[in-house]
Order: C-alpha cells, then sequence, then structure tokens
C-alpha cells in the first residue's frame, strides 16, 4: 500500500452509531475484488486482490504467534513476484480465466520449488499454492474466515451482508468512506451495537493494517495511534428526557439471533422484520418450507408478542444473486421493494403464502415496502386474499411503509386499504431532500434539521387515526429523543428502533 498512514493523525466523518473503541485497523477488501472487476480488466483486478490478500495476510499477523507469523510474512512477500503476477496476466491475455490462470501459475511456481534441492524451498511450494488460492477467493469476493476480533474494520463502503459478516465475526467498529447515517450499515452497525463511522475520508483507507485506532461513533473521530489521555476521555453523559406518553417500544431485526437479543433488551414487540437477511448472498431463494420455518422461529422467540413482517424490499441497495437486475442509472428510484415483488410474482406469492401459513399460530401482521400508490396496496390485497382462501386461512392485518412521499400525500386514500402506516422516514427523508442515503457527500442534508417534513409527517399520523389505523415509526427517527418527541406529540401510537438502541429509548419515557 502506498503513502501509508502509520502516525498520530484525526480524521472526521459522521456519527453513525455510538461507541469508542481502540482496535487494530482491519482493511475490508470491499465489494471490488469481487467477479465483476474479472470481466471488466483483468489486470485491475489482479493488482485490487493482490492487495487484498495482502491486507488479509497483514491483519493475520497482528494476531499470529511466533510459528505463524514468519509463513504469513513469506506470504505477502510471494504476492510482489512479478513473475506471480506477469504469468497469470500472460494466461489472460491467451484467453484464460482470471481465477483459473492464478491458480495454474501458482501450482507452477510452486512444483518448481518441489524440484529444489533444499528442503527449505520445497517446504514453500505450500506457501504458494496457499497465496494462489488466497488471491483466487479475493478476485472471487470470497470472504475468508480470518476477520480478526476486535479489529477495527476500514472499508471503502459495506454491502449489508458484508456488515453481518463482520459483526458476527466480533470486530469492535466499522469505518467507511461511502454512506450516510442512515445507510444500512449504519443501521446494523446500530442493531448490532457496533461504533461506527461513515463518510470518512479517503485518507482512512491508507491507515497502515493493524495500526491502534479510535473510532468514535458519537461524534464521527477517527483518531491513529491515539494518546493516552485520547483513550481515556469519557463522553458526556446524554441529556435525560422524560417523554410522554409511553407507547410500545418495538424492535427492527433482520435474524432470529437479533430477536433474541431483543426480547433480553425488553422489546415489546417486533416493529419491521427486514426478510431481505433470509434471501441476500443466496444461488436461489428460500423455499416456502424455509421460511414458514424461519419466520416461526422468530414468533416462537417472541413469545405472544406481536410481529410485523415486511414483505422483501431488495433491489437498489439490497441485491440478490439470483435475480440479476439490469444495472439502473438510479437505483434509489428504480425496480425495488413492493415494485419489484408484484413483477416477480413466484418469489413474492411464494413469501406471502410462508408468512399466512405463519400468521394462524401468532400475532403477525404484514408490512409492505416502497408502496407508491393505492393501487399496489390493492393488487397485493388481492393476491393476499386469494392466497389465503386456497390455504384456508384468515388473512392478518396489512399495512404500508409510508416511506415515498407519494404515498405520504396519499394517506387518506390509502388508510383505507391499509390495515397499519408505518414511517419509514429513512427513506421518506431520502426522496424528500432528494439525497442518496447512500451518499456520504449529500449526508449532511439527512443530519441537519428540516422543520417542513412535519407538513407532511403531521398529515398522515392524522389521516391513519381518521381511518381508525395505528401508526408506528421503524425508521432511524425513532431513536432521536427530539424527534421521537415531537412524534409523540403528534399521536404516533408505536416505535420501533434498532436492537441496540432499545435501552437508551426505553430510558427516554423513564
Ligand atoms: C426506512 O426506510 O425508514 C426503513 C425503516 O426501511 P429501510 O431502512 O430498511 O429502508
Ligand atoms: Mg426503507
Amino acid at each position: 500500500m502506498h503513502d501509508t498512514c502509520d502516525i498520530p493523525a484525526t480524521f472526521t466523518g459522521q456519527a453513525a452509531a455510538p461507541g469508542r473503541v481502540v482496535g487494530p485497523a482491519f482493511h475490508w477488501p470491499g465489494p471490488e475484488s469481487g467477479i465483476p472487476l474479472l470481466l471488466a480488466d483483468p489486470s485491475a483486478a489482479l493488482r485490487q486482490a493482490l492487495a487484498g490478500a495482502h491486507a488479509r495476510l497483514t491483519a493475520a499477523l497482528v494476531t499470529a504467534d511466533a510459528t505463524l507469523a514468519p509463513l504469513l510474512d513469506a506470504q505477502r512477500l510471494m504476492l510482489d513476484d512479478p513473475d506471480f503476477r506477469d504469468g497469470a496476466l500472460e494466461l489472460v491475455a491467451a484467453g484464460g480465466d482470471l481465477v483459473d490462470a492464478v491458480l495454474t501459475v501458482a501450482g507452477q511456481l510452486a512444483a518448481l520449488l518441489e524440484g529444489a534441492d533444499s528442503a527449505y524451498f520445497r517446504e514453500r511450494a505450500i506457501d504458494v499454492r496457499a497465496v494462489g488460492t488466497l488471491v483466487a477467493a479475493t478476485l472471487r469476493g470470497e470472504i475468508g474466515a480470518d476477520i480478526p476480533r476486535g479489529a477495527v474494520v476500514l472499508a471503502e463502503e459495506l454491502a449489508p451482508l458484508d456488515t453481518a459478516r463482520l459483526a458476527e465475526a466480533g470486530v469492535a467498529a466499522l469505518v467507511t468512506v461511502r454512506g450516510g447515517p442512515t445507510c444500512h450499515a449504519a443501521i446494523m452497525a446500530r442493531a448490532w451495537g457496533i461504533p461506527a463511522v461513515v463518510g470518512a475520508p479517503d485518507a482512512v483507507l491508507r491507515i497502515a493494517e493493524g495500526a491502534p485506532v479510535l473510532v468514535d461513533g458519537a461524534d464521527g473521530a477517527v483518531i491513529v495511534h491515539p494518546t493516552p489521555a485520547q483513550q481515556a476521555r469519557q463522553r458526556q453523559p446524554a441529556v435525560s428526557y422524560a417523554l410522554s406518553p409511553r407507547i410500545p417500544i418495538y424492535a427492527n431485526i433482520g435474524s432470529l439471533a437479533e430477536a433474541e437479543r431483543a426480547v433480553t433488551l425488553g422489546a415489546e414487540g417486533i416493529g419491521l422484520l427486514r426478510t431481505e437477511f433470509l434471501f441476500q448472498g443466496r444461488q436461489q431463494p428460500p423455499s416456502e418450507e424455509a421460511q414458514v420455518e424461519a419466520y416461526t422461529a422468530i414468533l416462537r422467540c417472541m413469545a405472544g408478542r406481536p410481529l410485523v413482517v415486511r414483505t422483501l424490499d431488495i433491489g437498489a441497495d439490497k441485491p440478490v444473486p439470483f435475480l440479476p437486475t439490469p444495472p439502473e442509472a438510479n437505483p434509489q428510484l428504480g425496480l425495488r421493494g413492493i415494485r419489484l415483488c408484484l413483477q416477480q410474482r413466484e418469489l413474492f406469492c411464494t413469501q406471502l403464502r410462508a408468512l399466512l401459513r405463519v400468521s394462524v399460530t401468532g400475532p403477525l401482521k404484514i408490512m409492505l415496502p416502497m408502496v407508491t400508490t393505492v393501487e399496489e396496496m390493492r393488487e397485493t390485497c388481492a393476491l393476499l386474499a386469494g392466497l389465503a382462501d386456497t390455504l384456508g386461512v384468515a388473512l392478518p392485518p396489512c399495512g404500508a411503509m409510508i416511506e415515498v412521499p407519494m404515498a405520504a400525500l396519499a394517506a387518506p386514500e390509502l388508510a383505507t386499504v391499509c390495515d397499519f402506516f408505518s414511517l419509514g422516514t429513512n427513506d421518506l427523508l431520502q426522496f424528500l431532500l432528494a439525497a442518496d442515503r447512500q451518499h456520504a457527500g449529500v449526508g449532511y442534508l439527512h443530519a441537519g434539521e428540516h422543520p417542513a417534513v412535519w407538513r407532511l409527517i403531521a398529515p398522515v399520523i392524522a389521516a391513519a387515526h381518521a381511518a381508525s389505523i395505528p401508526v408506528g415509526v421503524c425508521g432511524e427517527w425513532g431513536a432521536d429523543p427530539e424527534k421521537l418527541a415531537r412524534l409523540l406529540g403528534l399521536g404516533v401510537d408505536t416505535v420501533s428502533v434498532a436492537v441496540g438502541a432499545l435501552p437508551q429509548v426505553r430510558a427516554l419515557f423513564a
């Protein structure tokens, strides 16, 4: 890596998930090391894969013992071997596939070493093959199991699936260059209680691998080689609130593990189950049976508390491998959420059937994402009614997320065909402000105050109540004390927040 930063330095990004931790820097290779690059430019793809493999070996070195460390170091040196790189590119120029070329050249170099007189060189053959496998895995976008626990992850950007993998691996903090405070990586970091900073300057990608980095996810600071004084600094206690009236506090989740944590933290229900997490990263969608099993497990875990399941919200920033969508110039405004589901009938009906079957066993509600028109709601209700009839089950309540400005404006009409509303303030803000929630450059708009927004939100709540249906909030505004106070004043009936935010939201009502 060039221009590596291994001296004390402070960078500032946008606060995305609170918490203050120190850990060794770990560069996440990112989606750029995956398959699409192979097709575009083999030489650039290989360069990036070599850098990604280098970063992983360096990160592994941080915790390696005296036996392993020299081996990893030797593997790092092999990544710089021009015979390896040029040999692979020559095979590609002759029409070969880059991953195959990498493995072939590694095999050839290993065979040469195996023929050496010295036992030392013969043993290095294993390392050469290991390097080939590592680079091939990096090229394929496969993630190694070597994510160091307690590391501070530095990434250009993080896809939801990558964020989940990192969180499960027990990393200490996340820092990304792209993304705003309401991007999915930020939401997931808050859910997992992992401190995060988004929209950090590019320079964080040059922080030396393994260098100690302090992340303060409440004020957006990223400090390389923090001083003992900086590490010891405590944050000011948050202002205390006493909000009223007390409304049910639900959790936003994406898995059974999160449901379990939510229950432990006192969630009174689930206001948003993001079902796309069941579908992402798979070559085939889950079967009806697999979905019945997954939803049943979560409903059981909630032990009689309500569960609002959102139907698939894929597309845009949440792609799935089994449904390759053509590139879109404006994916946030494209074929996603309920729009995509109504076009992919088999996929949608499989999910609806699974939900209907599970709904007979507990208090399950169905919620549709990205509703824009009354017709979308009507079409889905008709589909549901037909499926429920065939299955011989009663219809569970079905509601709409209000996250598209048109749906907010059409709230009086929508309320006649919905059993409830849920305000999705993340997307609602994105569309109102014409500011991509993933785009760090416009994150300041999301962070700003926009009193005029209430002119849109207040009538939605009023329209719901005029039609005698409840309205909740499941966007990130629910965890913001000032915004929540305002929403309560307007009469919102429930609030649903990231699992990690449950304790502080509960405390707001104390
Ligand atoms: C929202 O848009 O406010 C929301 C809760 O949904 P998501 O963040 O999954 O888009
Ligand atoms: Mg949304």
